[in-house]
């Protein structure tokens, strides 16, 4: 197989500013393509450092893949160093340019003049579309002659050498979507198929131990990943065929389905106000949602949904205590006794919600997301949610805890809050496993 050296460039990685995520990402990834690699380079943004660092990677691999320095400013020397390397000259490409100007507008944005910059390639070279950002890559195929004009070793040795941006995002799109799929049929090693089983109310090393007999298989892999407060597990198979390979997934897939029941809540793009979107449609059932710290996020979060009226009734953001009181009915004594950070006023909020939207399910969230508002018995990532329903109710206490940010609290809440109208459609006895740790309640009545 060919090998492969990668080298991020960028000052701020050599400082230690920022962790080199992307060489870790490749690393991972070229060797699930059977690719090898023997080396790796970190180097600064300096043009005669970059140019000697790549002519090293260039001599001693087939293929040489840099990440970064691909952006409009003046410390953005990938491409520049690349044709002088090769002692080509660039040259500046309508297409690419079109394609930054139409990203800007579509962004209402103006475009500065120094990202024509990004529109320069070297003669010889194809681009490497970015599905996510302002400019592509390169791909460049190079044959004895360029290389042993520049005195390269093994000039006979084919070079490949791929450029991505420095941004993760970025560079995880293209690589999934462009890169990895090219590398496979340019090596003629068959096709790459992968799918995400994401996870709710499990952790990530949880994960990894329940499935630890899988993580070491060579095809398909298995690997999990943490994400914004949920977690998935990639599975990913190599053949020929997508057919071919969905097959050898197959039984993994199944295996992780049945091992992880209503803890996998679905895959790819799916999320969980998409999964809840479908069963409230499949249940033909209506939600109401009263919410109080999370300020409407679970809402927004729900009618980001296209269709989403056929299903959501009526939001309602209840911040004050008396709006709590004046339009979900909430009593003024149990705010008194109880405060509006409560299990009582959770339940009445739910129910109150349930009888003003006219709906079939009504959910409610009250916490404190902080950073202040805490108090001794309920700190700061206290949060109750409720959840109302003909002849039904569930109440579920979380602790999210003082190290977490505001954001932070509050995502994790609109994910506990979406999960728990999710198991309530599935099986309603699985709604809320831990009892209410305040009062001792009962919490399926
Ligand atoms: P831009 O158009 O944003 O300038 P670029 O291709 O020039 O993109 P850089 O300027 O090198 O890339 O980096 C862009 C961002 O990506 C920076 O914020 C940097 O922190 C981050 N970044 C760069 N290289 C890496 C890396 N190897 N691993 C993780 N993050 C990185
Ligand atoms: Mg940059």
């Amino acid at each position: 197989m060919p090998s492969a050296e990668v080298v991020s460039i960028g000052t701020e990685l050599l400082l230690g500013q920022v962790l080199d995520t992307n060489s870790q990402f490749l690393a991972i990834e070229l060797a699930k393509l059977g690719i090898d690699s023997y080396f790796r380079s970190t180097v600064g943004d300096n043009k005669p450092r970059i140019r000697s660092v790549l002519r090293q990677a260039l001599e001693r691999s087939d293929i040489l893949i840099t990440t970064g320095g691909l952006g409009p400013t003046a410390d953005d020397l990938t491409t520049e160093c690349i044709g002088e390397l090769l002692e080509t000259p660039l040259f500046f490409d309508e297409v690419i340019f079109d394609q930054i100007k139409k990203l800007f507008a579509s962004r209402n944005f103006p475009m500065p003049d120094s990202n024509r910059k990004q529109a320069l390639r070297p003669l010889g070279s194809d681009i490497l579309h970015n599905p996510r950002g302002s400019a592509p890559g390169l791909i460049w195929k190079l044959r004895q002659e360029p290389l042993a004009k520049i005195g390269i070793k093994d000039p006979e040795r084919p070079r490949l050498i791929l450029t991505f941006p420095g941004v993760p995002r970025e560079l995880v799109a293209m690589w999934n979507e462009v890169a990895a799929p090219f590398l496979l049929k340019h090596f003629d090693a068959g096709i790459l198929w992968s799918t995400e089983l994401k996870h709710f109310g499990i952790g990530e090393s949880a994960l990894a131990e329940q499935y630890a007999h899988l993580l070491d298989l060579a095809n398909p892999t298995v690997a999990p990943y943490a994400g914004h407060a949920e977690c998935r597990l990639r599975v990913t198979a190599k053949a020929h065929s997508i057919e071919e390979a969905q097959a050898l997934a197959k039984p993994v897939i199944e295996e992780i389905k049945k091992g992880s029941a209503y803890r996998c809540y679905g895959i790819d793009g799916e999320t969980l106000e998409s999964v809840v979107g479908k069963l409230l449609s499949q249940a033909d059932l209506k939600l109401t949602v009263a919410e109080s710290c999370t300020g409407g996020l679970v809402s927004q979060r729900l009618t980001e949904i296209s269709g989403s009226s056929k299903y959501v009734a009526l939001n309602v953001v209840t911040y004050s205590n008396q709006s709590k009181i004046d339009v979900l009915r909430v009593s003024a004594e149990t705010l008194n006794v109880n405060g509006a950070v409560s299990a009582e006023c959770a339940e009445e909020m739910a129910r109150g919600a349930l009888l003003l939207g006219y709906a079939d399910i009504g959910l409610s969230v009250t916490g404190i997301a902080g950073p202040d508002g805490g108090i001794e018995d309920k700190p700061v990532g206290t949060i109750f949610l409720g959840l109302a329903a003909k002849d039904f109710y569930a109440g579920k206490i979380l602790r999210l805890g003082k190290a977490s940010t505001r954001s932070e609290i509050r995502f994790r809440t609109s994910q506990e809050a979406l999960n728990m109208v999710r198991l309530f459609l599935l099986d309603r006895t699985i709604i809320a496993p831990k009892p209410w740790s305040t009062n001792q309640k009962s919490v399926v009545s």
